[in-house]
């Protein structure tokens, strides 16, 4: 039986997801060819990466507003470089709400000038920072959605008149937001979508074209939207099964059902944490992530027994971030119900035998 996989990134995809994608492997299409071996410029490629991207504007609702959806590679790390290579003229604000945000802050300053707005680096990331000010005259304001090494997200976005640029790597389709806000949002794929090895970026084209220095091809938002996400061989492979993923998530009634889902995992395993005396939430309540959960034991004798309790439940991937420690549980949009009340069960039996 398939473990309960609480994996941070790469993680959970859906199981039917996977068989299809395992057939393509062999089979694509009944065209006797795998997925892997055909040109991506054959029409049956073609169609995959026009659906994944038109499936990401739809579950989204940006279709016909202005907003493009290209595919590239390099990882959510790259788009650091990326946002600030074509959108950094002078000065840019940046939120650092943890790990990642800082990592995006270190690539912008080679760029411009770095306007820190708000940092929880004080706490160890263990809130959102709330109540600051984004200057006017910015090129744009970048911020995180989810921090998932720590385990916080953005409940509310600012109310700006500058380009707001958003890296939603690890809460992407997991819940509603008033995405026409939004300018410029990436994520990679291997947290909610599909294998590491492409990212999804969404932008309103209107943003481009603005900074004056040569941005080299590969790097060029602007080439990769003229080319249809095709500008070089895409990543054929995490492209399809990210199509797979958005399609599956559109026959489940979309981003409204998920998100109704992903509240009530969140809500079963926070009221644990908060009941059992054994366990203690890391970060503050009201900024809590609904997609990684962190936790510790306020015992830590009792390690090495929650540790092999919950493993011999069929549990996988529950160990904290290496900078945070104690426990974290991903769960991302395939991750079911029942996962999360098993390690539920397993929490409440290590308070009866303790
Ligand atoms: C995982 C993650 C990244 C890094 O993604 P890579 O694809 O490994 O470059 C960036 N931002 C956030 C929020 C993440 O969760």
């Amino acid at each position: 039986m398939k473990k309960h996989n609480f994996s941070a990134g790469p993680c959970i995809l859906p199981q039917e997801v996977l068989q299809k994608a395992s057939e393509a492997i062999l089979n694509f299409n009944n065209d006797d060819l795998s997925l892997i071996e055909i040109s991506h410029r054959s029409k049956s490629f073609v169609m995959v990466m026009e659906k994944a991207r038109s499936l990401a504007l739809e579950l989204l609702g940006l279709e016909n507003k202005g907003y493009k959806a290209i595919f590239l590679q390099g990882g959510a790390s790259l788009e650091f470089l990326m946002v600030a290579y074509n959108l950094l003229n002078k000065k840019a604000a940046y939120l650092n709400t943890g790990t990642w945000a800082d990592k995006a802050i270190i690539e912008a300053k080679a760029f411009g000038e770095v306007l820190e707005v708000g940092s929880s680096k004080d706490k160890g990331y263990n809130y959102i920072p709330k109540g600051y000010t984004i200057p006017e005259d910015v090129d744009y304001f970048h911020c995180t959605s989810n921090n998932t090494v720590a385990g916080t997200q953005m409940k509310e976005f600012p109310e700006t008149n500058v380009p707001l640029i958003c890296d939603m790597s690890s809460d992407i389709f997991s819940r509603q937001l008033d995405f026409e806000k939004f300018d410029l949002i990436y994520a990679g794929a291997q947290k909610n979508m599909g294998p590491a090895g492409a990212t999804l970026v969404i932008i309103k084209e209107e943003i481009l074209g603005k900074v004056e220095r040569h941005i080299p091809s590969m790097l060029n938002y602007q080439i990769h939207i003229d080319k249809d996400s095709m500008f070089n061989t895409p990543a054929v492979f995490p492209v399809y099964v990210s199509m797979l993923t958005l399609q599956w998530l559109k026959d489940l009634g979309g981003i409204k059902f998920i998100e109704e889902v992903n509240n009530k995992k969140a809500a079963l395993l926070y009221a644990e944490i908060d009941r059992n005396p054994l366990f203690k939430g890391i970060v503050a309540k009201e900024d809590r992530s609904t997609m990684n959960a962190t936790f510790t034991l306020t015992d830590a004798s009792l390690t090495e027994t929650f540790d092999k309790m919950w493993t011999a439940a069929g549990i996988n991937g529950l160990d904290g971030h290496r900078s945070v420690g104690g426990y974290r549980a991903s769960m991302y949009n395939a991750l079911p119900l029942y996962s999360v009340q098993t390690l539920v069960d397993v929490m409440q039996e290590l308070e009866r035998k303790n």
